[in-house]
């Protein structure tokens, strides 16, 4: 066992979070994830409304009986979504766990606090983790160039953001962008902070609930395997690197709006790949970590070899490049 201030927080066996994930965190994949000992989040705006969120944890509470929490991400979408609605169905449905994104978690902590939920706020830059340990989250899922989704502006990779960011924040920090198997879960404890967060290596397990084409693609894949879109917007998003990506970056390239790009990106499309398997039908978010995916085991066989693996290496050949 690896005991983190992470763990203890947020009672749950292993420092390893599965974030959250549009289209793929839902209950199955969350409660396989609780269900390994590890802390598990559903995706609010994978659902439609708020009301099917409150059906989603009521789902999810029935597959497991351990913790796991909501992840409600605050970016640009194409069709405005009720945020504060969101809020209040995590709230009702009685989740004591939130992982907030994409933008400063300030407006909504009064309300999260007072409903007793532990809050992790993911970011991308030290200057956003210090203002979020400052408004009073409890913890920072930090999030490197590495990763799958919205990475930031920046570009600075994990080797360097994660101790400049340990080095300035107090509250525990879990490593983000890039993690996959034990060597970066002893990495990140290396590096300041007190767990993993993966997404895309959830994705290539047996439950996640995409079409097995997805999964066999994030094996054949590399690290050199994505593409970066919304650059020119400074709203990057790093995803598979499929013809509807390049074709999105030669549109952008060519001045084109969000308003022209936007049918071609839609998240509706990006659900109907992992819905059907049909890779080249939208644009889905993968992460560089494809460069070490190399199987589809299952959530439980996952997180016990990376911690199992990790122990090991932190015992043996860790210890033994100590000279005597
Ligand atoms: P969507 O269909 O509303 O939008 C598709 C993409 O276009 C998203 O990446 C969105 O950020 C981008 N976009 C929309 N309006 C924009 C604008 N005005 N300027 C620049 N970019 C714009 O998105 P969705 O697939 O339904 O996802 C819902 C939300 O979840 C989005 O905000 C999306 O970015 C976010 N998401 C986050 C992650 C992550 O890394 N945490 C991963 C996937 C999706």
């Amino acid at each position: 066992m690896i005991k983190t201030r992470f763990t203890e927080m947020f009672g749950v066996k292993h420092p390893i979070v599965q974030g959250g994930m549009q289209w793929v965190g839902r209950a199955e994949l969350t409660s396989a994830v609780a269900n390994a000992g590890a802390l598990g989040f559903l995706t609010a705006l994978t659902q439609p409304t708020p009301e099917d969120l409150r059906k989603e944890v009521k789902r999810c509470r029935e597959m497991t009986d351990q913790p796991f929490g909501v992840n409600l991400t605050i970016l640009p979408t194409l069709v405005p979504r009720p945020y504060g609605e969101y809020i209040d169905a995590i709230i009702e449905s009685g989740v004591k766990i939130v992982e907030t994104a994409g933008n400063n978690p300030k407006p909504f902590l009064p309300k999260l606090k007072n409903a007793g939920i532990k809050v992790i706020h993911k970011c991308t830059s030290v200057r956003h983790g210090i203002s979020a340990e400052k408004v009073g989250v409890d913890a920072i899922s930090m999030d490197g160039f590495e990763c799958a989704g919205h990475p930031g502006e920046d570009d600075i990779p994990n080797l360097v953001l994660l101790p400049a960011a340990a080095n300035v924040i107090n509250i525990p920090m879990i490593a983000s962008g890039g993690f996959g198997d034990a060597r970066g879960l002893v990495a990140a404890l290396a590096l300041g902070c007190e767990g993993i967060n993966m997404g895309t290596r959830f994705m290539a397990t047996q439950e996640a609930p995409i079409h097995d084409k997805v999964k066999q693609a994030l094996v054949a894949g590399d690290e050199r395997s994505t593409a970066l879109i919304f650059r020119t917007m400074r709203n990057t998003s790093r995803v598979f690197g499929n013809s509807v990506a390049k074709k999105a970056i030669e549109m952008e390239l060519e001045g084109k709006t969000i308003k022209e790009i936007g049918p071609l990106v839609a998240g509706t499309r990006g659900k109907v790949v992992y819905e059907t398997g049909d890779m080249e039908h939208g644009i889905w978010s993968a992460g560089t970590v494809m460069g070490i995916i190399r199987d589809i085991p299952t959530c439980k066989a996952l997180v016990e070899r990376i911690v199992g693996e990790a122990e090991e290496m932190i015992r043996g050949k860790l210890s033994r490049a100590i000279a005597a």
